[in-house]
């Protein structure tokens, strides 16, 4: 994973404000939409965790996941630089801080709490990450449907599939997983310049192929950890 930025034209002009920031950039009220501060009614910029004037903790505005961290929209992130934020911005909001504070803002902090958590989740994942970028171009790849559309997706992952139940020793099951983990690599590297081209069609084939190898590679891991069922006719004599 490269620290290149391919997204289309990157956060929005509030995405500025968002967490990990120093105060003096996260409280501003540069361009973009503003709100008043529940408490002392003055201006702050929409997406401030902050208010610039008073200090209180402001409600959570609705910001994409990646406006969260102040980053391009994208599959290609930084994510050394989303987990600095990340971690930066989880000590500012941690509960501690808010002990001695009002109802108010203690539930205002636990809800941008919620919201960082869930952002940060979603984009360190790659799979998650794509399913949320196509979900943002109004794209939905996770609905059940969509794999009768593509019926060598269908035919490839039964193949799998029987591979892994006929799977018996641990060598045949590491074969099957690594042929899966395989296929899961060039998805996510074609992930990349799918999603920098705009080509939609092609992310959205990729991320579906990408889903199916996750849930096989998740269901191969907890066989792993199951002893291994010996086959039917183990002990029959040849
Ligand atoms: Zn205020």
């Amino acid at each position: 994973m490269n620290a290149d930025r391919c997204g289309k034209g990157g956060g929005r002009a509030t995405a500025r404000f968002a967490y990990g920031q120093d105060v003096s950039e996260r409280s501003g009220t540069r361009d973009g939409p503003v709100r008043a501060c529940w408490s002392c009614h003055g201006q702050t910029a929409a997406s401030a965790v902050f208010c610039p004037t008073c200090g209180v903790v402001l409600p959570p505005a609705v910001l994409d996941h990646f406006a969260h961290f102040d980053l391009a929209r994208g599959y290609d992130i930084d994510l050394v630089e989303l987990d600095r934020r990340y971690f930066a911005a989880q000590r500012q909001l941690h509960p501690d801080r808010f002990a001695t504070k009002s109802a108010t803002e203690r539930a205002h902090s636990l809800a941008h709490a919620t919201d960082l958590n869930r952002a940060y989740e979603t984009l360190k994942d790659p799979l998650r990450r794509a399913v949320y970028l196509l979900e943002l171009a109004g794209i939905d790849v996770t609905g059940e449907t969509k794999t009768s559309a593509d019926p060598t997706l269908l035919a490839e992952v039964m193949e799998r599939r029987e591979a892994l139940a006929d799977a018996t020793s641990p060598s045949e099951l590491a074969a099957v997983v690594g042929a899966a983990e395989a296929e899961a690599e060039r998805c996510r590297t074609g992930l990349s310049p799918a999603f920098a081209a705009a080509d939609w069609a092609r992310a959205a084939q990729l991320t579906l192929r990408y889903t199916y190898l996750a849930r096989l590679l998740d269901e191969a891991r907890a066989r792993r950890g199951r002893p291994a069922s010996p086959p039917a006719f183990a002990a029959a004599p040849k």
